[in-house]
């Protein structure tokens, strides 16, 4: 047994003959798997398939079925189609990863309503038009604050472009900047400071160089 790992709990009255898979209830009842949901660790949604090519994981998540309100008149709508919404989610196990969200639409069956049809929304999910998710903008955010990231470094941990890592990051940083309430409590600001040391490529650098003088 590898040091610091405990011993995995297993079931007393486990049948050996029967298949472990995490999945099995996909097989019998339809219901999702506890475990794929809990792994990929997003509320409201739940994990229906998991695809791994060399060089993307993707996951494709649904919510339960469930009334739906009309944002309109806030009768019950009736289930209408899904449409499959590609999003960016952070890396797992060192891989990109790609949401599949088979996002449900409904449509109202009010004639007066003008809301003819919507689509269902998930709190925190991912930004109004936006590609990733919005714990891949937060892990973004930490890889360049707390891990000297750059964003082009993030960028291909993301496997998308730079511009798509800035324009869903940006809005965060904005808004954090401008909340004041990052000083409450603050008593003293204090300032690094910076020492820049030049050193000419005409000579050779001596053992002195870049340190500070
Ligand atoms: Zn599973
Ligand atoms: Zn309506």
């Amino acid at each position: 047994m590898i040091r610091g790992l405990l011993p995995l709990p297993i079931a007393k009255d486990l049948d050996v003959s029967e298949p472990t898979s995490c999945c099995r209830a996909l097989g019998t009842g339809g219901a999702y798997c506890h475990n794929c949901d809990l792994l990929v660790g997003l509320d409201g949604l739940h994990v229906t398939d998991v695809r791994r090519d060399p060089e993307l994981l993707t996951v494709t998540v649904e919510s339960a079925p469930a009334p739906a309100g009309c944002p309109g008149c806030g009768t019950v709508a009736e289930a209408h189609s899904r449409r499959a919404v590609r999003l960016v989610d952070a890396p797992c196990f060192d891989t990109p990863v790609v949401l599949l969200w088979r996002k449900r639409r409904y449509r109202c069956r009010e004639d007066a309503c003008e809301v003819r049809t919507f689509t269902e929304q998930v709190p925190d999910l991912v930004r109004p038009r936006g590609l990733l998710t919005t714990r891949a903008a937060r892990w973004a955010i930490t890889q360049i604050r707390s891990e000297h990231a750059s964003v082009q470094g993030v960028a291909r941990q993301l496997g998308v472009r730079w511009r798509t890592v800035w324009s869903a990051i940006k809005p965060i940083l904005t808004a954090a900047a401008a909340d004041e309430t990052r000083f409450a409590g603050v008593a003293i600001l204090g300032v690094d400071e910076h020492v820049w040391h030049h050193v000419s490529t005409k000579r050779p650098r001596t053992a002195g160089a870049g340190r500070r003088s």
